[in-house]
């Protein structure tokens, strides 16, 4: 599956605000977003009125960069979050958490999204004792997330899982960092996505 391979603060700086996409380097002072906080190019700074869609159209944006999904994916999530049961927004959030590459990422064997992705992609990951190479794969409760033993001594490994206690594992996941392995505990409940998203603002966008 295909992959946006652009400069990730860009990102933040189009969507106005910080999208942690890029590891410990967002929480210094290096981040492009603290230092220019306004969108890029040549227009940038220039003040245009936001209209109502494109405030649900840039909300929908930013999730999709934070997850590290394209357009076409998105809406599949989007189709299966409808028509399940449950409330939509929060159905969509809770399948793109149960994103394989997400997963390594909330459980700290990687510094962002899409070094998880790098991971699974690169069979580091083990789900259930075998490889899985999709980062879209979905984990469900009672599946074990393993770091393959040959990996275990990767630096980005070892420093991301340094880090981890900073950020914090959410309660729908555990995670032993001795063994390098990880569990799903339950299924992500939306009190565990701290990021600040305004799920109905998405829903609202593809439901015009
Ligand atoms: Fe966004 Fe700043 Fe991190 Fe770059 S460094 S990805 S601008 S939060």
């Amino acid at each position: 599956m295909a992959r946006y391979t652009g400069p990730s603060c860009k990102l933040c700086r189009r969507e106005g605000e910080k999208l942690f996409l890029k590891g410990d380097r967002c929480y210094t002072d290096k981040c492009a977003f603290d230092r220019r906080p306004y969108p890029p190019g040549q227009h940038g700074q220039r003040r245009s009125k936001a209209t109502e869609y494109g405030i649900r159209l840039r909300e929908k944006q930013k999730v999709r960069r934070i997850y590290g999904v394209l357009e076409r994916q998105f809406r599949k999530y989007f189709a299966s979050a409808d028509a399940g049961k449950g409330v939509t927004g929060e159905a969509l959030l809770a399948l793109l958490e149960r994103r394989l590459d997400s997963v390594c990422y909330r459980l700290g064997f990687a510094a962002t999204r899409s070094d998880g992705r790098q991971l699974v992609r690169h069979k580091h990951v083990l789900v259930n004792g075998k490889t899985v190479s999709i980062p879209s794969y979905l984990v469900r409760p009672n599946d074990t997330i393993t770091i393959r033993e040959k990996s275990r001594q990767k630096g980005r490994i070892v420093t991301a899982l340094e880090g981890v206690e900073r950020r914090g594992v959410p309660e729908w996941l555990s995670l032993d960092k001795g063994a390098f392995t990880g569990k799903v505990v339950s299924q992500p409940v939306r009190e565990a996505i701290t990021l600040p998203i305004k799920e109905q603002l998405i829903v609202e966008f593809y439901s015009r």
